[in-house]
């Protein structure tokens, strides 16, 4: 087993994710078999009851895990499909010591942070690692070096790469900031040594050094870290402020990273000549396009952007492959009215309407979507904005007034929206919903048929409520065609209108499937109706 652990010193949000998964995309392009873990530090046993506000988008993966948003980068940076035991929080951890304690596994010991726990993470570890076959896996630590909770998990990745071999089994990264002073304009180290200090004290010894910064380091600056930091001055590693995440692994394979790991960890044999050509073929889309469009994309979390990283990515995708920047409008629900609505949404070129819960903000979507229906500008829903959009056209194209959510009106005279029947009586938040991969069916003939040249799709779920069967009839009546079902036909998972140039939504996540290499389609779709609509305007 060869692990890379990567840590973050400093400050958080420095972009280890980043970091881990661009390694992971070099490694995988020199011919190797990698995959990752994320450690979380929280008591929560996963994401899903946490808000997009605080933490970023809940990212849910095949097996319906509703996770970490960087084990997103990992799938799409690696190309990976991810399970649930590949994000591990404190909260898992305690839950299964405990569990174990109450079944009298421990003998009548006393159970103790070390080594219950250490041994646990170790345990969990190891285990993800056999059952998957990776040549390598990348292990990031959430939180930052000397934080309370991060201790017992660096103690036990301390302790593993001691098991496994510290020097040719495992590579430690560590992630700082290097940090620019305005008034001389100088990178300055210490931050870095600090916390390499930090991490000396837990007896860990980093094997490379990432500095991020604003600028690239300057060379003495990569020679006072490598000294002070006692790393070779190859293995400090310059991070700079990148134009796209796509653009990180490029900055660290100019500086040989990857030779430098693999030679370290004895992986020569394995590995083959480095193949990035596709991923530079797409990072030059990223970064140079012949048009641009304008999506608003009307949500409730935006002032967070991290709370729609997976859209935004899908557009990234979906732009690069169109050949357009795609400018995404962050605009906060609830300052859509219909007086307020020409003003916010009269030039943009396509709206989406993106997942959430709760009844703030909905109005305002729903506002938003009859300005697009009505003005004929591409329109996107994804889960909560696919309910909206159905409300949106049995109110106003029906005429059923106040039709609903039971989410948001359990009194609606019109409940075109509804609770599932096997979530009734549920009370549990947690990982409850209609999670994960599930099989769409599409109709032929059909504009989602069309997206994606097959009658069969794998999509990604997270939601309690759906389309009231009672309203499918008169719903489709006016117009709005449900072209994708679910297996057994029951559920309606993506929805059109006809007669509009793009109105299509979907009740599953489209976002979460996105990858550099292939888009998602219905983002892919909206990004062609906008340029469409665009030129159309010109
Ligand atoms: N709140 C809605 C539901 O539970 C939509 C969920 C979502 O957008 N992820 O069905």
């Amino acid at each position: 087993m060869k692990f890379i652990f990567v840590t973050g010193g400093v400050l958080s949000g420095l972009g280890k994710g980043i970091t881990a998964s661009s390694i992971g995309r070099l490694l995988k392009a020199r011919g190797l078999n990698v995959s990752a873990i994320k450690i979380d530090p929280y008591l929560n046993l996963d994401a899903g009851t946490m808000n997009p506000f605080e933490h970023g988008e809940v990212y849910v993966l095949d097996d319906g895990a509703e996770v970490d948003l960087d084990l997103g980068n990992y799938e799409r940076f690696m190309d990976a499909k991810l399970s649930r035991e590949h994000n591990i929080t404190t909260g898992k951890v305690y839950a299964s010591v405990i569990e174990k304690e109450r079944r009298g596994d421990y003998l009548g010991k006393t159970v103790q942070i070390i080594p219950h726990i250490t041994n646990e993470i170790k345990e969990i570890i190891t285990r993800v690692t056999r059952s998957t076959d990776a040549d390598v896996m990348i292990i990031e630590l959430g939180g930052t070096v000397g934080d309370i909770e991060s201790m017992p998990f660096l103690e036990a990745v301390r302790q593993l790469g001691m098991e496994v071999g510290r020097e040719e089994n495992c590579t430690f990264v560590h992630t700082t900031l290097v940090p620019i002073l305005g008034s001389v304009g100088e990178q300055k180290t210490k931050p870095t040594q600090h916390s390499v200090k930090e991490l000396m004290s837990i007896g860990i010894k980093p094997d490379i050094i990432v500095g991020r910064s604003s600028a690239p380091l300057e060379e003495g600056i990569r020679k006072k870290i490598s000294l002070f930091c006692d790393v070779p001055p190859e293995a400090v590693i310059s991070a700079p402020d990148a134009k796209s995440i796509y653009q990180v692994p490029i900055t660290l394979e100019a500086q040989g990273v990857a030779e430098y790991i693999i030679k370290r960890m004895r992986l020569t044999h394995l590995a083959k000549k480095m193949d990035m050509a596709d991923w530079n073929q797409f990072l030059s889309r990223v970064l140079n396009h012949s048009r641009d469009v304008t999506i608003a994309l009307v949500g409730k979390y935006t002032h967070l952007a991290d709370s729609y990283l997976s859209h935004l990515e899908a557009f990234t995708h979906a732009g690069a492959k169109e050949d357009c920047k795609v400018n995404v409008r962050f605009i906060d629900s609830d300052e859509i009215t219909p007086q307020t609505a020409p003003a916010l949404l009269g030039d943009v070129d396509g709206v989406i309407i993106p997942g959430g819960f709760g009844i703030r903000g909905v109005e305002g979507k729903i506002t938003a979507t009859t300005f697009a229906r009505e003005k004929g500008i591409p329109y996107s829903g994804v889960c909560l904005g696919f309910q909206v959009a159905t409300i949106e056209i049995a109110r106003n194209v029906l005429g059923l007034k106040d039709a609903n959510s039971t989410e948001f009106d359990p009194r609606t005279p019109h409940p075109v929206i509804d609770i599932m029947p096997e979530q009734k009586g549920s009370c549990k938040m947690g990982g409850t919903m209609r999670l994960g991969s599930q099989k769409v069916m599409i109709a032929e003939g059909t504009r989602a048929h069309q997206l994606y040249g097959a009658t069969e799709a794998m999509e990604r779920h997270r939601h309690r409520y759906e389309v009231n069967p009672k309203y499918i009839e008169s719903l489709e009546g006016a117009g709005w065609k449900f072209s994708g079902r679910s297996e057994d036909l029951h559920r309606m998972e993506i929805g059109e209108l006809e007669g509009h140039p793009y109105f299509v939504a979907s009740q599953f996540h489209p976002e979460f499937k996105s990858r550099p290499s292939s888009p998602t389609p219905i983002h892919l779709g909206l990004v062609r109706a906008a340029i469409a609509y665009k030129d159309g305007k010109a």
